[in-house]
């Protein structure tokens, strides 16, 4: 494979080759930018679809809408599609838009420092290189880093421990007794799809999730036909799973109490799944619908009321050389453990150090909880641009549908740039702090904030990651780049035979404004 063409100082580097990078090159190629590059740490593409290849990984959001809108696969061979699928369709896109020449693999950063002189970016990675960019786009998303249960004991541990995100698919678990940590949206899709198969299984549950019938099937080989030959018949089955999903936001952003028929909806489900009185009591959510994650599964009630699966909920004490030591004083034996307890999301900082105007550090700045301006830029941080940035998450639809949004936003950033010759682009921070008080104010009225803990905030009680709204209203907040909302340094040499086009200079009002 050929080596991508060295950067230039006008060079655009993206982290991470997930749906955010991928989509972000796909884009620019299409603008006719072709000067980037995209730095991936593994040797392969796909981010989160190829980090999480556990039994049972598969999407909880419909595949159509689970998809790029200028990507659409006629060839989805299920409602929810599984990890696989998902990972060859991004492979996919690499290809058919030639995305491999701009692709560099195995390359970890470990540093970005902005040089405020120059306005450049110097990029440093695990091999000791230095690259220079103008712009730099940050793809790593929420959900790269597996976050690990802070329990005494861990590392004592003789028999085999895994991450859920970092499957070990070379320890056999047949016949084994195993114990998996956590009830999030992981474990569901992996305790179903390895119970009929280990000897005993031990779920260790903290708290119980609210849990919804998914409504998956197969796609027939007809309807794939149709889709193929009449393309707008899968734009049509997207359209009517994207408002059947931002009618759920009623519940999650407008009144919480919406979500009361949901919940009566996931109660009397669960007393036709689980039959024996005390295992459901166990399994009986005692919060909000919504307030964490709600999944969507069939088959993991119908695994948990197996002979050979235990539900544990007594609080884990300590984990022992031979297995796991509850509160009770019980000591569940065990040959392996697979921790399914999700990323580290909400502590949102940088997965690697980041320096801004005057040095200064993007964990220092997000010390009190991360925050940034429409999800994607900084103050203090020029040139530089997120996607999947703080409080851009959702609880109720596709984050391609965001990721899409955010690209869009930063094409027209980088747009502008070149056409103005701008060499550093620092949104203000006046503009920043008040999109992050609104968004907060608005937080305060939302499903999650009605007094669970879930990922979704700090420690200290600060939601990070999820957007307060429909997704149509971020789509409309982000559709247009607005430069009156920038400081823009002028100074750069506009890139020689671009075959950009100059965008208008649109100073999209704030929201509410
Ligand atoms: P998660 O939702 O954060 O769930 C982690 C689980 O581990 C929770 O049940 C949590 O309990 C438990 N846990 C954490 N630390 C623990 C400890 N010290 N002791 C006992 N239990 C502990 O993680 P995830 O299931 O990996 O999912 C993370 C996110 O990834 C999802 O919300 C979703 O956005 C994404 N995801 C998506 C799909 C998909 O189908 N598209 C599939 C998997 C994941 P508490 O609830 O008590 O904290």
């Amino acid at each position: 494979m050929a080596e991508p063409k060295l950067p230039r100082n006008d060079h655009i580097l993206i982290i991470g080759s997930g749906f955010a990078g991928i989509g972000m090159g796909i884009r620019l190629e299409q603008a006719g930018i072709e000067d980037f590059t995209i730095l991936e740490q593994a040797d392969q593409v796909g981010g989160t679809w190829r980090d999480n290849h556990y039994p049972g990984a598969a999407c909880d959001v419909e595949s159509h809408l689970y998809s790029f809108s200028f990507a659409p696969n006629p060839d989805w061979s299920r409602q929810f599609a599984p990890q696989k699928e998902i990972l060859d369709y991004l492979v996919r896109c690499v290809d058919d838009f030639g995305l491999r020449p701009h692709l560099r693999l195995g390359t970890a950063v470990t540093a970005a420092r902005f040089d405020q002189d120059t306005g450049l970016w110097d990029v440093q990675t695990e091999g000791g290189e230095h690259l220079t960019a103008r712009v730099l786009v940050s793809g790593c998303g929420g959900l790269s880093r597996p976050s690990y249960p802070d329990i005494p004991g861990l590392d004592s541990f003789e028999g085999a421990l895994f991450h859920s995100a970092r499957w070990d698919h070379d320890t056999p678990l047949e016949g084994k007794t195993v114990g998996v940590i956590g009830t999030g949206a992981s474990a569901i899709q992996i305790v179903p799809s390895i119970a009929p198969t280990v000897g005993r299984l031990a779920v260790f549950q903290r708290t119980p999730p609210w849990i919804l019938p998914k409504s998956d099937r197969d796609i027939t080989a007809s309807e794939q036909r149709r889709f193929r030959r009449v393309p707008f018949l899968q734009k049509l089955a997207r359209y009517a799973q994207y408002w059947r999903h931002e009618l759920f936001a009623l519940g999650f952003v407008v009144d919480p109490r919406i979500n009361k028929f949901a919940e009566r909806f996931a109660l009397r489900y669960l007393e036709r799944a689980v039959p024996e009185p005390e295992l459901r009591a166990k399994l009986t959510p005692d919060y909000t619908l919504g307030c964490k994650r709600v999944l969507l599964t069939n088959d993991y009630y119908p695994a948990l009321c197996r002979d050979n699966v235990d539900v544990v909920t007594g609080g884990i004490q300590e984990i022992r050389p031979e297995g796991i030591l509850t509160r009770d004083g019980t000591l569940h034996r065990l040959d392996a453990i697979i921790c399914a307890t999700g990323f580290q999301a909400a502590e949102a900082v940088a997965p690697f150090e980041v320096r801004g105007r005057g040095g200064r550090d993007l964990n220092n700045e997000w010390a009190d909880g991360a925050e940034a301006y429409k999800g994607t830029s900084v103050a203090g941080f020029p040139n530089f641009f997120m996607i999947v940035g703080p409080n851009t998450g959702l609880g109720h639809s596709s984050m391609v549908h965001i990721i899409e949004s955010q690209v869009e936003y930063i094409l027209g950033a980088v747009k502008t740039l070149r056409a103005r010759g701008v060499k550093l682009m620092d949104v203000r921070r006046d503009v920043q702090d008040r999109y992050n008080q609104r968004l907060h104010q608005r937080l305060s009225r939302t499903v999650w904030s009605t007094g669970c803990v879930s990922w979704y905030q700090t420690t200290s009680g600060k939601n990070t990651t999820l957007w307060p709204g429909f997704t149509f209203e971020f789509r409309a907040r982000t559709r247009h780049f607005d430069p009156a909302h920038y400081e823009l340094v002028p100074g750069a040499l506009a890139p020689r035979g671009s075959r950009e086009q100059p965008v208008p200079s649109v100073a999209a009002p704030l929201p509410g404004e």
